[in-house]
């Protein structure tokens, strides 16, 4: 699932195919995205401009010259590849943006569950979202604000897209790992020494210093994680067990053992 890093470097790889290019066709191929961008909608950015690229939360916003956006999410699965417009599209590919210069991205998708939509100028589609997870105005103070109401565990808050803009199931695993905080602490009951150190924590996480490389799985064979799809594995911090449990129907991997609330 790509989370704020995925997505932000999927962002990056857009910029360098696309921005500043002018858009041929955008096609939705798959069923289920023809129903998100209807051939009128299509149509309408033909001719346009991209000329700025920008991520929010987990949403790729890619701003055209006469104000309308194409939004992109890519839900559990989606990616994209760049290529040219004389390559033959990838067998999951769900859409594609055709460039004047001959630059065509893919939209690519195994599940077909990813969007692609298009704002008219002044019209925004987006959710509500809170801080971005990536922003240094995330801080302790906010988050006791936007806790302080919250009657969920702190992990599905920290999931929850109008808490914190960029988290999934993955990172904010890891992060009260980091923190060393039990996954199901109730979000309103967390002190601010600990709030402090869960704004650290996912810092940490996010931070390319820290994450090794490949997308889900580290390329040299061990575990990116602390936590995460790690059940049964000894904790790195503790010795202890690593356990799953299942919070607002997603697995959560949490160590009890140096984990507290
Ligand atoms: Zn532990």
């Amino acid at each position: 699932m790509p989370e704020l890093p995925e997505v932000e470097r999927a962002a990056r790889a857009l910029s360098r195919a696309a921005l500043g290019k002018t858009i041929a066709s955008v096609k939705a191929i798959h069923p289920a995205l023809k129903r998100k961008l209807s051939p009128a909608r299509s149509r309408a950015v033909k001719g346009k401009r991209i000329d700025r690229i920008e991520r929010r939360g987990k949403h790729q916003l890619l701003h055209l010259d006469n104000g309308d956006t194409l939004v992109v999410h890519f839900r559990m699965n989606g990616d994209w590849e760049i290529g040219t417009t004389d390559d033959g599209l990838d067998r999951f590919a769900r859409a594609a943006i055709d460039l004047t210069d001959g630059t065509r991205v893919s939209l690519v998708d195994r599940r077909a569950l990813s969007s692609i939509t298009l704002d008219r100028k002044g019209a925004s589609s987006l959710p509500k979202l809170g801080r971005e997870a990536s922003d240094l105005a995330l801080d302790a103070d906010y988050l006791a604000q936007v806790l302080g109401r919250r009657k969920v565990a702190i992990k599905p808050a920290l999931m929850d897209q109008s808490v914190i803009a960029g988290l999934g199931n993955i990172y904010a695993a890891e992060a009260l790992w980091e923190a060393e905080l039990d996954p199901r602490a109730p979000s309103a009951s967390l002190a601010k020494e600990k709030l402090e150190k869960l704004v650290a924590a996912i810092r940490l996480v996010l931070s390319p210093k820290k994450r090794r490389p490949g997308r889900y799985t580290d390329t040299r064979g061990t575990s990116r994680f602390a936590v995460y799809d790690r059940e049964g594995k000894i904790c790195r911090r503790c010795n202890g067990t690593i356990e799953r449990i299942v919070q607002a129907g997603r697995s959560t991997y949490f160590c009890p053992d140096c984990q507290r609330p």
